[in-house]
């Protein structure tokens, strides 16, 4: 390709509202243009990462055994409706109507779609196993919409879906295509962790585990042990001491509850600050509504509350914190004086505040707290669950010795046993060997495929551009002469590009008439993986070579340099 013909508006300065590095250098390399918030165009050089990115997935999903179908982005809204998914959805999910009223859904996923399809054509243990797959266009209409393509509202996904009989059927193809991650991942040139995850509001029961991309500017928080391979999600992890028995022994010796008086202290930061005390003797009191009533949830000061173990406990889909209103109704006091004694709610108590001993909670009185409190003595216990977030340094509870530590990710991807969440709801059966009528066994499996651009680009670049795998770039070689005023460079780099792209490289040739500083600079911001500078050796049949990831370069002749290049590294490099 020539770069004087190519559709490539780089850009030097920053973007002032692209805060994620992957988006300034998106924008800035002319990849992407943005329509709306999270709406994005894929410029040409965006598209060919982007086709090179798919077809990878692609390639290793074929390998594995799935098909390949495309399934439509609307959705009539019964089928969601059927699965039960309408309503807990919510306003992520894109809806419009036809001139007749009818609804639909655009596609933010579509367990919906296939299980219809899957339930309407097969209907015997033979035609099983199956595995599904499409790279198609996902809608979700995102609370927050940012950071380039990392969250958009308009993105391209690749969602599988697996159809087994038994349970032993779903836990092969679920390690099928755990192995077949691994490898994209390998491939693209992404640097991810497997973790343990949550299901989220896909459901199913089976487990479910999500690659993670490490890079700082990640959504999710990781916590891994120092020890063994225990990695989850924070909205999942456990610690050693999530696990433990509540320990509920009294301290006779203890002093008796104690009210005292705090006058404007209404916060456990308030408290520490204000009247030296440990955060680790403090027992924050957080009032939720539940469903129609209200519970009452207790963690240790320095801890915070996982609102999806909660959920959990409470075996509900959605809950919130309730309003100042709520507060004052039930502890009888303003939000920031709530504390367990006397409260006529249910109480909802984390392994940690179990095993306190001399506790301070709020008084469920303006302006005092008290002190000296022992749970199980002076406020029963119940419900005494794992409910707080991890926190670094706690004991890992998959080994001895270890503890844990955080990092974050970007979630490129995550695989789920779903089990028989939606060929129940949606009546997806066949006949068993024995003519029985059997719910399918169902897996899913996503990958972000816009979003990979991002994270590949959040993990490699430098302070002057993109540096691209091998596998994913948008070209191998650029072909850069220093002067288009001089023939002999000229002839020597059309020479070289004719010859490269006969042997199926992949070439972009800069002929544009432009001073050798911005060549180099929209060189190294598009981040081309090799660069062939054609300048004043060329006199001698002589050009530079030099990696995108490497300081040094060389000089090296024609012949020499085909041998480099074309030579022995034919094959994919990574
Ligand atoms: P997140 O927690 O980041 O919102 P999710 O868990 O809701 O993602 P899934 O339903 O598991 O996402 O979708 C499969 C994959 O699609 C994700 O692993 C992610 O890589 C990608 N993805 C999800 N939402 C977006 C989005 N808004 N923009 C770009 N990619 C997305
Ligand atoms: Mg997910």
């Amino acid at each position: 390709m020539r770069q004087s013909q190519l559709f490539l508006p780089t850009m030097r300065e920053v973007p002032s509202d692209a805060e994620a590095i992957s988006h300034q250098l998106m924008l800035r390399a002319g990849m992407i243009r943005p329509l709306a918030a999270g709406i994005y165009s894929y410029m040409p050089l965006g598209r060919r990462v982007l086709r090179k990115i798919e077809n990878i997935i692609r390639e290793e999903m074929d390998a594995a055994g799935a098909q390949e179908m495309l399934m439509p982005s609307m959705q009539p809204t019964e089928l969601w409706q059927e699965s039960g998914r309408y309503s807990i959805y919510g306003p992520e999910l894109m809806r419009l109507h036809d001139r007749h009223g009818r609804e639909f859904a655009l596609g933010p996923t579509a367990e919906e779609v296939v299980t219809s399809i899957v339930r309407n054509e097969i209907n015997t243990y033979r035609k099983l196993p199956l595995i599904l797959y499409q790279i198609q266009t996902k809608y979700r209409d995102e609370r927050r919409p940012r950071f380039g393509l990392l969250r958009g509202r308009e993105f391209l996904m690749k969602d599988a879906y697996s159809f087994d009989v038994d349970m032993e059927g779903l836990d092969q193809s679920y390690r099928m295509m755990s192995s077949a991650y691994h490898r994209i991942f390998d491939r693209l040139g992404i640097q991810v962790r497997a973790v343990e995850a949550d299901a989220g509001a896909i459901g199913g029961e089976g487990g479910t585990q999500e690659f993670m991309a490490l890079a700082d500017i990640g959504e999710d928080t990781i916590a891994s042990c120092d020890h063994c391979d225990y990695a989850a999600n924070l909205k999942r992890a456990v610690a050693r001491e999530g696990q433990m028995a509540p320990v509920n022994q009294h301290d006779p010796a203890s002093r008796e509850p104690e009210r005292f008086y705090t006058p404007g202290i209404h916060t456990i930061d308030q408290l520490v600050q204000q009247l030296q005390l440990d955060a680790k003797k403090l027992i924050k009191t957080l009032i939720y509504r539940a469903g129609d009533s209200a519970i009452a949830v207790l963690v240790r000061g320095d801890h915070e509350v996982n609102d999806i173990k909660l959920m959990h406990a409470l075996g509900l889909e959605q809950m919130e914190l309730a309003d100042s209103a709520t507060v004052e109704r039930i502890t009888g006091a303003p939000v920031g004086f709530a504390g367990p004694l006397g409260l006529s709610v249910p109480i909802y108590v984390d392994l940690a505040v179990a095993g306190m001993r001399d506790a301070v909670v709020g008084g469920n009185e303006q302006d005092y707290h008290i002190r000296h409190v022992q749970p199980g003595r002076d406020f029963a216990l119940h419900h005494v669950l794992d409910l707080r977030n991890v926190v670094a340094g706690d004991g890992c509870s998959r080994c001895d010795g270890g503890h844990l530590r955080f990092s974050r990710g970007i979630e490129v991807g995550q695989i789920f046993k779903l089990g028989t969440r939606y060929s129940e709801k949606m009546r997806a059966t066949f006949l068993d060997a024995n003519g029985r009528e059997q719910k399918m066994m169902m897996g899913c499996y996503g990958i972000g495929v816009s979003r990979i651009l991002s994270s590949v680009i959040e993990q490699r670049h430098d302070d002057q551009g993109i540096l691209w795998p091998d596998s994913i770039a948008p070209y191998r070689i650029h072909i850069v002469p220093i002067s288009t005023q001089d023939s002999v460079q000229m002839s020597l780099a059309e020479s070289i590009y004719q010859r490269l792209s006969a042997a199926g490289m992949e070439v972009l040739i800069d002929d544009r008439d432009e001073r050798p500083g911005t060549k180099f600079k929209d060189s190294d911001l598009i981040g081309i993986p090799y660069r062939i500078v054609i300048g004043k050796h060329a006199a001698e049949g002589k050009v530079e070579l030099k990696h995108r990831g490497r300081k040094e370069s060389e000089i090296l002749g024609v012949e020499e340099l085909f041998a480099r290049i074309v030579g022995p590294s034919k094959g994919e490099e990574r």
